[in-house]
């Protein structure tokens, strides 16, 4: 039987939705992928054998880049975090969190701000903006800025990310193609009632791309987020140019005397929300790394 390459779309109680160059297969897995411990997930690349006409099974799951635990999914080229100016307004510091997540995992940071039509969402398009990353500011209500948002995901895998109510489902409606939106299952799937089911897809772009929408911020893999202390530092990029030059050697950057760091935020080089973001993250690193000594030491 003819083998080919895919990449799965969907994943639903044992069976695979794989998407070759000849149209969408529904696979199921070999018995090995068990013993491996390897478990195909979404966004994955598959060698499949196709079995009959719409069916095969999974061979092989190729080299991944990096790959997610809830939700499951895997090859994801960049994170979007919906923010927002009114009502839910972002608080930055669990956004930064999350942010230093994507930065330990290789994952690109994109921020878009919603609601634009409200709020034109200057304070956070300013502080992302100097942090260094790209910031979209759109209007899932009007469809202003969606352009240039479908732009960045053409030809990636994308996940979404935000808290309830900032807009995710109304962006992801402008920005699916017409075919996912006539199934007329996206509305549902994107529905509060889909977080308590283990299904997970991607979704077509309009003008390419794929997009896995996620629940709130809490619940992408925070639990398996613990740097150590000594890491924070470079989960900030915008601190990169200041690393190395502190007066003392393993500056804290917290209120050090001589710290390029500190400096760089009195000059309003590093947004101070940022800033302050990097220090909790820092001090919790410290008390768990100090905790770990401890406990390790009573044993
Ligand atoms: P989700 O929980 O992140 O999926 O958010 P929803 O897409 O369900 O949107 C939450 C609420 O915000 C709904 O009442 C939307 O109509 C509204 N909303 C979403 N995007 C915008 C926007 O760009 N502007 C305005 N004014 N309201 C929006
Ligand atoms: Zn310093």
């Amino acid at each position: 039987m003819s083998m080919e390459n895919g990449i799965i779309i969907k994943s639903l109680s044992g069976f695979y939705d794989v998407e070759t160059a000849e149209g969408t297969v529904r696979c199921e897995a070999r018995g090995r992928f068990r013993h491996l411990g390897i478990k195909p997930v979404v966004g994955d690349m598959v060698a499949l054998e196709a079995t009959e006409p719409g069916c095969g099974v999974i061979n092989a799951v190729l080299p991944r880049k990096n790959v997610f635990a809830r939700p499951a999914v895997a090859n994801v080229d960049q994170i979007v975090f919906v923010v927002s100016e009114v009502l839910p307004v972002t608080d930055t510091t669990v956004l930064d969190r999350m942010i230093a997540m994507a930065e330990k995992a290789g994952v690109e940071p994109v921020i878009c701000v919603n609601k634009c039509d409200v709020a034109d969402g200057e304070r956070l398009r300013d502080i992302y903006t100097r942090a260094g990353f790209t910031v979209y500011a759109v209007s899932a209500a009007t469809g202003d800025g969606v352009e240039a948002l479908k732009r960045c995901l053409a030809g990636r895998i994308s996940a979404f990310a935000g808290d309830t109510g900032v807009g995710k489902s109304s962006l992801l409606n402008r920005l699916l193609t017409d075919a996912a939106l006539k199934t007329g299952a996206v509305s549902e799937k994107l529905g509060r009632g889909r977080h308590t089911t283990r299904h997970v897809e991607l979704y077509h772009i309009d003008g390419g791309g794929l997009a896995a929408d996620t629940p709130g911020f809490a619940s992408f893999d925070e639990e398996s987020f613990q740097p150590e202390a000594e890491e924070v530092e470079r989960l900030f990029r915008e601190f990169a140019p200041y690393l190395g030059a502190c007066r003392f050697v393993g500056c804290a950057h917290t209120k050090e005397q001589g710290c390029a760091v500190l400096a760089a935020v009195e000059a309003g080089a590093i947004p101070a929300s940022r800033h302050k973001s990097y220090v909790q993250l820092y001090q919790e690193a410290k008390s768990r790394n100090s905790w770990e000594k401890k406990n390790r030491k009573k044993v």
